[in-house]
């Protein structure tokens, strides 16, 4: 098998129990199932996927982005399974890497508040080529943008030209939730589709192929 250097961060990464063992908010906090990270850590992918945790489906197949909110994101980037599963162009990180569970209404619950603090300026230092990062919805746009992130995430994701364009790398540009249950969000703000996804795709295929 072909190593890259990252073997030993990715079995730590794999072997992480502190959600389920010791929660940072205590035993009601407590992950209530095994943990199961799903993360692509890549030395050469250019494009960093920053999305918010995995649902129930993603936690059972181990695959990011397995879900209808993959096959969205995937038209939005305009490529396919096999290009995006190339570990060789996409690097998938979620702010949390383990599927968090369900609040009483059955939503998924936000991101595990332990996973970034624990693990993320390690992978990001292990992955200096990215050039590129997506940063999805409120939590990874809270990392990845800090004080260029605008009152909300659609006035975040309404700014990504001035968020784009600023000088530094990796460049960062905010997208919402590929969610269907984002449609909605998509209807009311028909600048996404027209004016944001044109630029996302041709980034994308500059990067990628
Ligand atoms: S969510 Fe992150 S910190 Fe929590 S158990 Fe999973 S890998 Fe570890």
């Amino acid at each position: 098998m072909v190593t890259d250097g990252l073997d030993a961060l990715r079995e730590e990464i794999a072997g992480c129990r502190i959600c389920r063992d010791t929660p940072l908010r205590g035993d009601a906090y407590r992950l209530p199932h095994e943990p199961r990270p799903v993360a692509v850590i890549s030395t050469t992918a250019r494009v960093l996927i920053a999305g918010q945790a995995p649902g129930l489906r993603v936690h059972e197949s181990g695959v990011p982005f397995n879900d209808p909110s993959g096959d969205r994101l995937r038209d939005w980037l305009d490529v396919d399974r096999e290009t995006f599963y190339d570990r060789d162009r996409f690097a998938i990180v979620p702010m949390g890497f383990c599927f968090p569970g369900y609040d009483a209404k059955g939503s998924d619950l936000p991101p595990r508040r332990e996973c970034a603090p624990q693990w993320r300026e390690r992978v990001l230092a292990a992955m200096p080529q990215i050039e590129l990062v997506l940063a999805i919805g409120q939590y990874a746009q809270a990392w990845h943008l800090g004080g260029q992130r605008r009152e909300n995430t659609t006035e975040t994701v309404r700014a990504w030209q001035s968020i784009l364009f600023a000088n530094r790398p990796p460049a960062v540009l905010p997208l919402p939730h590929p969610s269907w249950r984002n449609s909605g969000w998509i209807k009311r703000n028909p600048w996404f589709e027209r004016e944001l996804l044109p630029t996302l795709r041709q980034r994308i295929n500059m990067l990628v192929n």
